[in-house]
C-alpha cells in the first residue's frame, strides 16, 4: 500500500515507517517540525534502506495536505499533533486548532480525494480516572485535561466521518506509555527541553544532562506508592500500525483498540530495571504527587491480539536498553 504518514518525523512516527518500509509499504510523510527533525527522516531511510516521499508542511494547510495525499494514496496514520498535557492546560486553543482542526481538514482532504482508511493516534489519556484496571475498551471515556479533550474528541469525529463514508474505515489506537528506542540506537525519543514523560527523564539523568529525577509521589494506593503504568515498546507499538493499516484494509467501520502489554510497572520499578539493563545509576527524590496523575492506568489489550493479531512482545529490559543505546548515542538528541 502507498500510505501517508503525518507527523511521520516525530517519535513513534519514525519508528513506524521503518516497520512499514520494511513491511513492503510505500510511505509519504507531511510534517512541518514544530515537534522533530528531519534528520529523524534520513536516519529512517539509513537504517531500511529505502526511500520514502517528505513533504514539509501543516496538517492545516489544505494545499500541503493534497500534495501528500498526491501519488495513489491508499490509507493515512495519522500522528500529526501537540501532546503536552501542562502546555494543554495553558494554551487549549492552540491545542483544539492543532489537533483538532488538523484532523478535520485531514479528513476534508481525504474525502477530496477518495482516500477511505485512517488509522489515528488516540491515548489511554481516554480513560481519564479508570474505576478498576486493567481497562478495555468497554470502560467509560472521560477526559481530565484539553489535551485529552482533544483526543476524546478527535475519535468521536472520526467515527461519524467514516460512518458516513462508504467503505470507508477507521481504526483508532489508544496508546498506553509508549518507551524506547529503534534496537539500532540511531532514531528514539527527542524531547524538546525538559522531558515530561518518566523514561527520557530517567535516560537523561543516566546520561548525566539532569541531576536527578523527580519521583511524584511515593502515597498512591499501589504496593510501592509510586505510580503504576503499562509502557509498551516504541517498536511493538510501530508493528500495531502495520497490522491496523492492514485491517482496515479489510474492515469496514470504526474500532478501537488498546494497545499496551496487560503489564503494570512502578515508577521504582522502571529506575530499577534501567539501573538493572544499562549498569548506570539513576538518583532520584521523592516529590510531591504531579497534579492530574492517577495512580494506575494498565492496558487489557486482548481485543488488539483477537481483531488484529498483534501482542507486544518486548519486556520491560528491552525497552530500557534501547532507550539507554539511542540516549548514550545521541545525548543531545537530534542536535
Ligand atoms: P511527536 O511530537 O514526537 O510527533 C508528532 C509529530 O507531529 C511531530 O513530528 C510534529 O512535528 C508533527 N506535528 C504536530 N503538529 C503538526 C501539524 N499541525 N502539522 C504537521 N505536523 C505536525 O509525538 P509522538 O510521541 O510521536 O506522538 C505521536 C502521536 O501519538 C500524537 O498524536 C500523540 O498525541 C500520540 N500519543 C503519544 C503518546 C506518547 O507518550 N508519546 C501517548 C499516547 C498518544
Ligand atoms: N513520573 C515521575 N517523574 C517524572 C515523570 C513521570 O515520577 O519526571 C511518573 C508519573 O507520575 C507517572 C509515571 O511516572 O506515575 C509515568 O508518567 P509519564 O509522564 O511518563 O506518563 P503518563 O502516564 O503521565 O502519560
Amino acid at each position: 500500500m502507498h500510505i501517508l504518514v503525518t507527523g511521520g518525523a516525530g517519535y513513534i512516527g519514525s519508528h513506524t515507517c521503518v516497520v512499514l518500509l520494511e513491511a513492503g509499504h510505500e510511505v509519504s510523510v507531511l510534517d512541518n517540525l514544530c515537534n522533530s527533525s528531519a534528520e529523524a527522516l534520513r536516519r529512517v531511510e539509513a537504517i531500511t534502506g529505502r526511500s520514502l516521499r517528505f513533504v514539509e508542511g501543516d496538517i492545516r494547510d489544505p494545499a500541503k495536505l493534497a500534495q501528500a495525499l498526491e501519488g495513489g494514496v491508499e490509507a493515512v496514520i495519522h500522528f500529526a499533533a501537540l501532546k503536552a498535557v501542562g502546555e494543554s492546560c495553558e494554551q487549549p486553543l492552540a491545542y483544539f486548532d492543532n489537533n483538532i482542526s488538523g484532523t478535520i481538514a485531514l479528513m476534508q482532504a481525504m474525502e477530496a480525494k477518495g482516500v477511505p482508511r485512517l488509522v489515528f493516534s488516540s491515548s489511554a489519556t481516554v480513560y481519564g480516572e479508570a474505576k478498576t484496571n486493567p481497562v478495555d475498551e468497554q470502560a467509560p471515556l472521560s477526559v481530565t485535561n484539553p489535551y485529552g479533550r482533544t483526543k476524546l474528541v478527535m475519535e468521536q469525529l472520526i467515527g461519524d466521518w467514516s460512518a458516513s463514508q462508504s467503505g470507508a474505515s477507521a481504526v483508532l489506537l489508544r496508546y498506553f506509555n509508549p518507551v524506547g528506542a529503534h534496537p539500532s540506537g540511531r532514531i528514539g525519543e527527542d524531547p524538546q527541553g525538559e522531558p515530561n514523560n518518566l523514561m527520557p527523564y530517567v535516560a537523561q539523568v543516566a546520561v548525566g544532562r539532569r541531576e536527578r529525577l523527580r519521583v511524584y509521589g511515593n502515597d498512591y494506593p499501589t504496593p510501592d506508592g509510586t505510580g503504576v503504568r503499562d509502557y509498551i515498546h516504541v517498536m511493538d507499538l510501530a508493528r500495531a500500525h502495520v497490522r491496523a493499516v492492514e485491517y482496515a484494509a479489510g474492515n469496514r467501520g470504526c474500532r478501537a483498540f488498546n494497545l499496551g502489554t496487560g503489564r503494570g510497572y512502578s515508577v521504582l520499578e522502571v529506575i530499577t530495571a534501567f539501573e538493572e539493563a544499562t549498569g548506570r545509576l539513576v538518583p532520584y527524590d521523592i516529590e510531591a504527587r504531579r497534579p492530574g496523575d492517577v495512580a494506575a492506568l494498565t492496558a487489557d489489550p486482548s481485543l488488539a491480539q483477537v481483531e488484529l493479531g498483534w501482542r507486544a512482545e518486548l519486556d520491560i529490559a528491552a525497552m530500557c536498553e534501547d532507550a539507554w543505546r539511542w540516549q548514550s548515542g545521541n545525548p543531545e538528541g537530534y542536535a
